[in-house]
Formats: structure tokens, sequence, C-alpha cells
């Protein structure tokens, strides 16, 4: 684990730069609070100054003009490097944000396969020929890079949502400006340091840190931006939504989401039991896609439940390092506070507290963002507590008696991101997977997610689709080539 206190920069034109504000921030260890690194604070006129460079690398065609083969085998070159320096990057992914390590090395390993995946996609798509009504034509479609990207990221998954946006935008000819969250930009850092090294040509990837309201809002609303991708809050991307309007920017959003985990009193006992924890109280809640909704049909609800909060109670919380720890901190003291107002919202809402709804007494925990495994029984869709995103470990149990009303309850949200059901009923588990209006169902599992299968939200839970060939898509502009080989006078104006 890095012991020294990090210094580290902005990643602009190529260069490793201070703010022009000269002013820093304190990155801190959410387990102790512990100053881990001081990096740059930047400010608008640092965004402005990535936005630029980004704009001249795409504009001279220094990245888009460059061939997909070669695009793909600096994709590769990405993926190796990240590979060879996991253990680091991991390393900072927990001091960051409190994962444990195990979580920190899954996202790795996901991450490099991503990176891989795009660079395999880079030279595969060569366009379309289509038939046109002329026989003496022909008519392509080919697809192009949209052009600067802002790619703005969250605290939750530093690296691997940066991954998802950096990836196809390298991949389809983009040139970037990334900005990770103000709390956790280590890693997203530390992957610039192995871009630079691996030669991607200065200009196509730029790096700001700061504020989302100063740097995030000129990301979002500068003129010479093509397309802004964000990973966040609902309310962030409302924000950024209309910051876009100014030039009708391309908008990617990946927005929260409050997914139910339905489970059929069919399903198997333990499996359920199993699932129900690791959907909600996995990395603290704080997952877009948390099963943090539990809907039990009413002849399963009190075995279940019973069962959830036995071993609920044992979850150990603790050091990301240590070995044993299931589940670190939250991320911050800030967003503790956040989760404690949802649960008074949900006591005063009547929902009945069954386990935790404090922070855990014991006095190795107390300098840390800790927040016990909650669980909240007697809950309807009516309920703030059920339609908001809580982003902790906050679960609420919903009833039901019959499939038709667990999709109806299921489905009464804004949110969209996904959703699960468990039952040995095949039928009736693709019956209800068809009628969940979420962009990713689990059959029987959970939070499954890989480079392959396109991830975004139905509803207010996105715009767009990452992943996927989907998510390569969202970074081009189709453009549709005709070309006559026969071209006849019109003759229409000024012929007598
Ligand atoms: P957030 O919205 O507070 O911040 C996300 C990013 O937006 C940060 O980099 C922040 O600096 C920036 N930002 C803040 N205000 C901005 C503004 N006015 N203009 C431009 N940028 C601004 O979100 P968070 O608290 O960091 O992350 C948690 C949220 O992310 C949750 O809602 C979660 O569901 C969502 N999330 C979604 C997915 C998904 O795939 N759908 C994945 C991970 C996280």
């Amino acid at each position: 684990m890095a012991k020294e206190l990090l210094h580290k920069k902005m990643y602009i034109n190529g260069k490793w730069v201070d703010s022009q504000s000269g002013k820093t921030r304190t990155i801190i260890y959410p387990y102790d609070q512990r100053p881990i690194a001081e990096v740059a604070e930047g400010d608008v006129a640092d965004a402005k100054a990535a936005i630029a460079a980004a704009r001249t690398a795409f504009d001279d065609g220094r990245w888009a003009a460059t061939s997909g083969a070669e695009r793909g085998r600096l994709l590769y070159r990405l993926a190796d490097a990240i590979e060879r320096d996991a253990e680091e990057l991991a390393e900072l992914e927990s001091l960051d944000t409190g994962k444990t390590m195990e979580e920190s090395r899954w996202d790795m390993s996901d991450i490099a396969g991503i990176v891989r995946y795009y660079a395999g996609l880079a030279d595969k798509d060569a366009g379309e020929m289509i038939d046109s009504p002329n026989p003496n034509s022909e008519s392509k479609i080919v697809r192009e890079p949209v052009g600067v990207c802002s790619q703005i990221s969250p605290w939750n998954y530093p690296l691997l949502q940066a991954s998802w946006k950096m990836a196809p935008a390298l991949a389809a000819g983009n040139t970037i400006v990334m900005k990770p969250s103000e709390d956790t930009p280590l890693t997203t850092i530390k992957v610039t340091e192995l871009a630079e090294e691996v030669g991607f040509p200065a200009g196509v990837v730029n790096l700001v840190l700061g504020p989302g309201p100063t740097v995030g809002h000129e990301m979002a609303e500068s003129h010479d931006v093509d397309l802004v991708s964000f990973t966040g809050g609902i309310e962030t991307g409302r924000k950024i939504m209309q910051a876009a309007t100014g030039n009708m920017k391309k908008i990617a959003f990946e927005l929260g989401g409050k997914n139910p985990n339905i489970m059929f009193d069919d399903v198997d006992f333990d499996l359920a039991v199993d699932y129900v924890l690791n959907a909600v109280f996995f990395h603290a809640g704080q997952v877009c896609s948390a099963g943090a909704r539990l809907l039990v049909q009413d002849t399963l609800h009190d075995r279940l439940i019973d069962a959830v909060v036995e071993r609920a109670r044992k979850i150990k919380l603790g050091d990301a390092f240590a070995s044993g720890t299931q589940c670190g901190p939250l991320i911050s003291e800030k967003h503790r506070a956040k989760v404690e107002r949802y649960v008074a919202i949900g006591k005063e809402e009547g929902a009945r507290l069954i386990l935790g709804g404090e922070r855990p007494s014991d006095p190795a925990l107390q300098k840390g963002f800790f927040f016990l495994p909650t669980v909240f029984v007697d809950c309807d869709t009516r309920m703030r507590i059920v339609q908001e995103e809580v982003f902790g470990p906050v679960l609420t149990v919903e009833r039901f008696s019959t499939e038709a009303e667990a999709v109806t309850l299921a489905n009464d949200t804004t949110y969209g991101l996904s959703g699960a059901v468990w039952t040995r009923d095949q039928n009736r588990a693709q019956r209800v997977a068809r009628a969940l209006r979420m962009g990713t169902v689990w059959i029987n599992d959970f939070n499954v997610y890989f480079a392959q299968a396109p991830w975004g939200g139905y509803k207010q839970s996105g715009i767009g689709r990452e992943l996927g060939k989907q998510g390569l898509e969202e970074y081009t502009e189709v453009k549709h080539i005709y070309q006559n080989f026969a071209t006849e006078p019109v003759g229409w104006f000024g012929v007598e």
C-alpha cells in the first residue's frame, strides 16, 4: 500500500501541468480520513485549455485519420499496461474509495478486458453499402468519430466508469477530456500516465481535475465539445443536459437506479439469501445497479427476511487492506449524512426498521464513514425510501402475491436501470424479464455485466448505452455518401 503522500497533476496537450490557479486538493482514505494524495485542483481555465487541446488534436486529424488498426494497437498496449500495473491500480482504487482490495482487483481485471474489447472493435466496422434507387449510383454508410468528447465520471467505480467511456471513444477516433470525481481521481490519473507511456499522441487524451460545478460545467457547456458523456446522479444529469443545449452537443448519460430484486417462492432458498445480501450490500450499496428494493412473494417473505437479517448482522466492515473485510465505508461524511437522512425519512414514512439504521459502535471504525447494513420492511412504492436512490447499505422490502403484482410494483419507479427475477419457472422468468422496463434484467443472478453486453437505463436512468457494440456507436456519427456515375441535367430552372 502506498505510504507516502502522492503529488499529482493534470494532463493537457501531452504535458503534466499544475492548475493555472496553483490550487490543490487533498484526497483522503475514507477508512480513516488519512491524506493519501495532493492533486492539482483545476478550474474553468484549465478545462478550457484541455478542451482546446482536444479540439486541435481532433481537427488536425492526428487521431481521427489514424487507421483503426493502429488505434486498436495502442489500446491493446494500454490494456497490457493496465494488467501489468493492476496491483498498483487496485491499491489506488481502494485508497480512493475504501472498497476492499478484492473488489478493486476485480475492477482492474474487468477494465483491462474492456479496453481490449474496444481495441478489437477499432478496425472492424468498415461501413456498409446500401441499395440506392438509382442504378447508376453507389451509396455507402460510414461511421466517423463524433469529435471532442467530455467524459465525466463518478466516485463509486472511478476507473471502471472512466474506462467504459475512454476505450470506445478512443477506438472510434475521438479525442477526449476526462474528469474523474474530485473525491477519487487517482486511478484515472494513473491510467492517463499509462496512455502517455504507450504512445497516444499529445492532445488525444486529456485529464482535468476539479469540481463538477466549475470544471464539469465547462466540459458540458463548451461549444468546442461535440459530446458529453456523464455517469453520476440524476440531478447532476439535469444540469449537464441544460448546459449542453447551447451547441446541441450529443449527450450520453448513465444515471442512477432503484433496482428491484424479485424473489418468487420457488427460488432456491440459500441462493436467494446469498444474492439478496450481495445485491444490496456490495460496496456498501454504492452501486448504481444495487438491488436496494427487495420484492418478495408473501409465502416466502418472513423466512427469507429472517435469514437475510441474520447474515447481514455478521457483515464485517473494515479496512480495505485487511484480510476478512467484507465491506468498506461510505465515500464521505457528506454522503453518510445523506444516507442517514433517508433512514430518518423511511422511519417517518412508516417503513419498519429491523436492522441497522445507524453508525457502528466499534471503536476501530470511528474515523471512517461507516454505516451499518440496514433493512426496512413493510415498505411500499409511495415511500421516498423506495423511490429514491439512497446509494448506501439500505434494503427496502416490499411484498407481492402474484406475478402481475410483482411486475407492476417493480416498474413503479422513475428509474429503469436494472432488475432481477428469481424463480425456477423458466417461462415465468422470461415473461417477467420482458415486462420489466429496465436496460438490464438478470434471471437467477445479479449484477453481472461484461464488455460485450450493452449497459444503460430506460426512463430516467439514462440516455444511450455503454459497453457492447452500442457503446462504440455512441461515439460515432453516421454518414451517408452517395455518388452518381451518370449525372443527367435537371433542366428545371430558367430553361425555355
Ligand atoms: P455526481 O452526480 O455527484 O457526480 C458525478 C460527476 O459529475 C463527478 O465527476 C462530479 O464532479 C461531476 N459534476 C457534479 N456537478 C456537476 C455539474 N454541475 N456539471 C458537470 N459535472 C458535474 O455523482 P456521484 O455522487 O459521483 O456518483 C453517484 C451517482 O452515480 C449515483 O446516482 C449512481 O447511481 C450513479 N452511477 C450510475 C452508473 C450507471 O452505470 N448508470 C454507474 C455508476 C454510478
